[in-house]
């Protein structure tokens, strides 16, 4: 980042960015990691594929019946009445039945048989009355073509089957055993160090003088990287001095590809965060029109030619986890390669009235669900404070009001965004 990055600029902006802007400005510096390795699949879940998979065979590789019943051909159809066939053979999965099938004809088959050349078509058995080995089809109950699946209907040979940049899912892993493939390239997982800072803080196990709290932060900050796949480097609690500060930061810099700390970067913050961050690096501390999580520290250290992103995260616990999901999560997706898939925004009816001023994003933590007509519909989870923990804890989304909207009345939409999903 030099003197004229976006960065530098929006340091000496007396005005709060919006979180659109600050978004942008994070995306405009990150730089992805670069290196790769291979993964068994077993190892593959979560890990950002590295290059293109292209699909080495057409999957299905043949024609194959879709339904256990008997495999025709279409033209014996009777096209009024029924349809009376003999049964000659039968090809069960994975055996391929040989031999001409000829007219008025047919085969017994079961799901996944390989289609004989001479058929075209599956009746499934609860269609039929079978009576030796005849089979009696009545009229209108299937058309050519039905129950086949077709070569390559699922993936043709030579194209892409997944791209570099995805997040793999269950599903791909899947995908990726049909077509044969053992093992795939993906980013290196990204090392994220983290600490907290603040004279107040204890560690778990420590006792509490008056005036201390428990340092919680590190662990929504450890849940959240993980879930993220990252790998960690907890560097503990750090007390409000200058010297541990450096020292801290100086070793996380060697250690990881990214720095996300807690507390100590609002204006007239009684530590030295703020100080400390901006000798060591290129680090604009920004105001931003939200709530909560109004104070933002970002930019980068630079040490022995590497250069390891910063985010310096409110202190307050529902901050923390706010700006990590809107500011960081992105950024980290991003350095880890991974294409930017945003998060689906869904609009429920709102069971609460919510105070609102316009010229500022809000995250109000909200329990969806739907009412007694079916439609979607969120409340929030009291008290919204943002110390107030509980009120993340309790939530399953976030309730987003967007930056020039107002006061929100009982039965107004509102957008909504699911922390969890199926996969
Ligand atoms: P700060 O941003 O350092 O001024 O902190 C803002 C508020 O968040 C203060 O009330 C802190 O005590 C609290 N806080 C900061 N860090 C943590 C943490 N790691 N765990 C719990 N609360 C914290
Ligand atoms: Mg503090």
């Amino acid at each position: 980042m030099n003197a004229t990055s976006p960065i530098e600029q929006s340091r000496h902006g007396q005005d709060a960015l919006t979180v659109a802007q600050a978004q942008t400005l994070i995306r405009q510096a990150i730089t992805p990691i670069n290196a790769v390795e291979n993964v068994t699949l077993y190892g593959a879940l979560d890990r950002i594929l590295a290059a293109d998979i292209i699909s080495p065979i057409h999957v299905p590789a043949h024609d194959n019946a879709a339904m256990d019943g008997y495999a025709l051909r279409g033209a014996d159809l009777a096209v009024a009445g029924e349809t009376r066939l003999h049964i000659i053979g039968q090809a069960y999965a994975g055996h391929r039945h040989e031999g001409v099938i000829g007219k008025e004809q047919c085969i017994a088959v079961t799901t996944g048989a390989i289609m004989p050349d001479d058929c075209d078509t599956v009746v499934p058995h609860e269609l039929v009355q079978q009576t030796a080995d005849i089979i009696a089809i009545p009229t209108d109950v299937i058309k050519t073509g039905d129950n086949r699946r077709r070569t390559g209907e699922d993936l043709t040979a030579g194209a892409p089957a997944l791209r570099a940049g995805r997040r793999l899912k269950p599903a791909d892993l899947g995908l990726l055993a049909s077509l044969g493939i053992a093992s795939v390239p993906v980013r290196r997982k990204l090392r994220v160090a983290f600490f907290s800072t603040g004279d107040e803080l204890r560690s778990l196990g420590e006792t509490l003088d008056p005036g201390n709290i428990y340092d919680s932060n590190r662990y929504t900050l450890f849940g959240m990287l993980t879930r993220l796949g990252c790998e960690l480097i907890d560097m503990g609690v750090v007390k409000d001095n200058p010297a541990t500060l450096e020292h801290t930061l100086q070793q996380a810099c060697e250690q990881a590809d990214v720095i996300l700390t807690s507390g100590g970067v609002s204006v007239g913050a009684a530590d030295h965060t703020r100080e400390i961050m901006a000798k060591l690096g290129d680090v604009a501390f920004w105001k931003i029109a939200m709530r909560p999580g109004r104070p933002l520290a970002f930019g980068s250290i630079a040490m022995q030619n590497k250069r390891v992103f910063l985010f310096g995260l409110p202190g307050n616990p529902v901050a923390t986890m706010v700006s990590f999901y809107f500011f960081a999560r992105p950024a980290l997706l991003q350095m880890m390669g991974a294409t930017d898939e945003p998060l689906p925004l869904l609009r429920a009816r709102s069971e609460t009235a919510m105070r609102k001023k316009p010229g500022r994003t809000e995250y109000q933590r909200g329990i969806l669900s739907l009412a007694a007509d079916g439609a979607p519909c969120v409340r929030i989870t009291g008290a919204q404070g943002s110390g107030i923990l509980r009120s993340m804890s309790e939530a399953n989304c976030m309730i987003v009001l967007p930056h020039e909207s107002g006061n929100v009345d009982v039965g107004d939409e509102v957008s909504v965004i699911v922390f969890d999903g199926l996969v």
